[in-house]
Order: C-alpha cells, then sequence, then structure tokens
C-alpha cells in the first residue's frame, strides 16, 4: 500500500502516473484543503478536484483545472449581477459546477467532506482511495505588503503576482486528520510526497495534528518529489513564496525545509549537482527526470520512486 501526500497540479500529475503502477485500490491520496473556500454559496476544493479531474483523465489540459470541454453559461450570466456584489472574478465552469452542487448539498446535509470526497472519486471511478486531510476547516492566509489576504484572492484574485512575507493556516491547531490519514500513512509501504507547493500544499497537511509525527516515525519511507527545478517552479508561486520566507529557491532548500520527516528527495536531473548537498543534510538522493509533460513520463517516474525504495 502506498500513501501520497498532494497538493493540486504537481501532486495530480504524480498521481496519473501512480496509478498506472500500483495495483488498484492499493494508493491513497491525502490531499491538501487549505485552499477551500465558498464561492458562490458552493464548497470548493480546488485540490480534491484537480486531483480527481486529473486521474479520471477529465481535466482540462490547458488551463490545468476544472473539466475539459468546459462551458461557462452560469458565469456570463453572473455578470448581470456584478454590480449587486455577485463574485465575478472566480470561475466555475457549467460542468464543473454540478461537482460543486453535489459536494455541497451533501455537506449541508450532513455528510462529512470524507464522504463526500470518496463519493465524488467513485463516480470519476478513480483506482485510488481520495482523502481529504481532514474535515475540520483550515483556511490558508498569506501575507502580503497590502494586509492579510485569504489564499483564494492571493491566487486567483491578485494572480498570486504579490510578494508573500509570511504564511498562516487558519484552524490548523484544532484540525484533527481525516479517518484514515494516519493509518493510511503508518500502514503504508512508502509515503511519497508530491511535487507540490511545499509552503502552501504540503505544509497544511503536514500541519494537521499528528500528520508530521506519524511521518517522522517513519522517515526512512518517505520520499519526497522535489517541485522545485532549476530553482524554480514549474508553474505557480512556490519559488516566489519559498524566498519571501526567507527560504532558499531550490532543491536544497526543499531538502532542508523537509529534512526532518522525509528521508529520500528525488531531484531533477537539472539539478543534479545539488545532490551532494541534499545527502550532506542526511537524506538520500535520487536524480532522475522528474518534469511530467505526459502521463508515461509520471509513471516511469512513479516506478522510479517505488523501486528505490523497495
Ligand atoms: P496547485 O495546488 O495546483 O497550485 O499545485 P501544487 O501545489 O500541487 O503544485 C505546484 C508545484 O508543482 C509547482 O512548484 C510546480 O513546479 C510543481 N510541478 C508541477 N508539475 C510538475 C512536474 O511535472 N514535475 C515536478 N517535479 N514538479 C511539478
Ligand atoms: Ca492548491
Amino acid at each position: 500500500v502506498i500513501a501520497a501526500i498532494a497538493g493540486g497540479v504537481g501532486a495530480a500529475r504524480l498521481l496519473r502516473g501512480m496509478v498506472r503502477v500500483v495495483p488498484t485500490g492499493q494508493l491513497t491520496a491525502i490531499v491538501n484543503t487549505a485552499d477551500d473556500t465558498v464561492f458562490h454559496g458552493l464548497h470548493v476544493s480546488p485540490d480534491l478536484d484537480t486531483v480527481t479531474y486529473t486521474v479520471a483523465e477529465a481535466i482540462d489540459p490547458v488551463r490545468g483545472w476544472g473539466l475539459a470541454g468546459e462551458t461557462w453559461r452560469a458565469m456570463e450570466h453572473l455578470n448581470r449581477f456584478a454590480a449587486f456584489g455577485a463574485t465575478t472574478w472566480f470561475n466555475l465552469g457549467d460542468a464543473d459546477l454540478a461537482t460543486h452542487l453535489f459536494r455541497t448539498d451533501r455537506l449541508r446535509q450532513g455528510a462529512t467532506l470524507t464522504e463526500v470526497s470518496a463519493d465524488i472519486a467513485a463516480a470519476f471511478t478513480l483506482p485510488l482511495h481520495l482523502l481529504p486531510m481532514s474535515n475540520d476547516p483550515v483556511a490558508t492566509m498569506v501575507m502580503t505588503p497590502e494586509g492579510e489576504l485569504p489564499f483564494q484572492e492571493y491566487f486567483v484574485g491578485r494572480h498570486h503576482d504579490i510578494d508573500v512575507s509570511g504564511v498562516r493556516f487558519e484552524g490548523i491547531e484544532t484540525a484533527t486528520p481525516a479517518p484514515g490519514v494516519i493509518d493510511a500513512i503508518e500502514q503504508a509501504e512508502t509515503v511519497v510526497i508530491c511535487p507540490s507547493n511545499p509552503i502552501v500544499s504540503i505544509g497544511p497537511v503536514i500541519g494537521v495534528t499528528g500528520v508530521r509525527e506519524s511521518l517522522t516515525k517513519r522517515r526512512d519511507d518517505v520520499i519526497a518529489v522535489s517541485p522545485i527545478i532549476g530553482g524554480a517552479a514549474l508553474k505557480g508561486p512556490a519559488d516566489r513564496m519559498l524566498r519571501g520566507l526567507g527560504l532558499e529557491s531550490s532543491a536544497l532548500g526543499v531538502a532542508r525545509w523537509y529534512a526532518d520527516f522525509v528521508g529520500t528527495l528525488v531531484i531533477d536531473t537539472i539539478d543534479a549537482a545539488l545532490a551532494d548537498g541534499v545527502r550532506a543534510l542526511g537524506l538520500r538522493c535520487i536524480v532522475t527526470d522528474t518534469i511530467m509533460t505526459t502521463p508515461e513520463r509520471a509513471a516511469e517516474l512513479s516506478a522510479t520512486i517505488l523501486n528505490a525504495h523497495a
């Protein structure tokens, strides 16, 4: 059994490959929910949906979020209400709305996010177990020169084009792991930390009560893939965020940040010169191609990860 700790796009790409090399039902993804928020009265879980849609081969390949072949009629019509306070900067496609209607309705009826996520995963016939990190609300807040912003206002509203000097996860102190999270980590042969934003995607999952401790106990079996390649993120603000928090934006910076709960770091061939530095921190280091341009490449990377550890 394999457990994977996941954010959005980077994680989803790896998981799309991982399901090709891990037998059905033997993979559990533990997904960040600190990006979750309410828009248009609907419970939005960006990272859960990115993982679901990507592994289901239903993601829009150009946007990298939402469903392929999407239409936007509901959002176009929402513009009519813009002058009356409607939120018009956060888009949900017409088909995507169905996922959000279902999730919101179920939550309102008293289902947990764990239950709803399992149903959504089943409806998309995902060959993995999909777990939110917690059923308790956790909200990422980022400190910027304009003050503190909720994560989606920073990421979508401001196109993450503003400096970040600090991050906090509201609610994290009292958030308990969702049922199955700690068991998945304790029982997995290998725990994979996906190549996701180390601060705002992996950070909240690690911050949920008990998760960091259970990883630290299994450190030898925890293997992370660096989301930073050649000093930069492939997409998104991970590199700028690391620098904003006073950390180094490199695979070595990631190694330092993860050193106490990760035993092995996978870095890209481009970063081969950093391998000795990673090893000097007490981690094993694997150097391989980590840019997942196709599902086949993601499957190869997954096989490398799992073989390295076997
Ligand atoms: P978000 O929640 O959708 O913003 O995404 P994540 O937190 O999961 O991922 C953002 C990180 O994924 C960025 O730092 C990217 O560099 C990294 N990433 C995306 N695709 C790949 C890939 O193919 N390989 C590697 N190594 N990292 C990737
Ligand atoms: Ca995310």
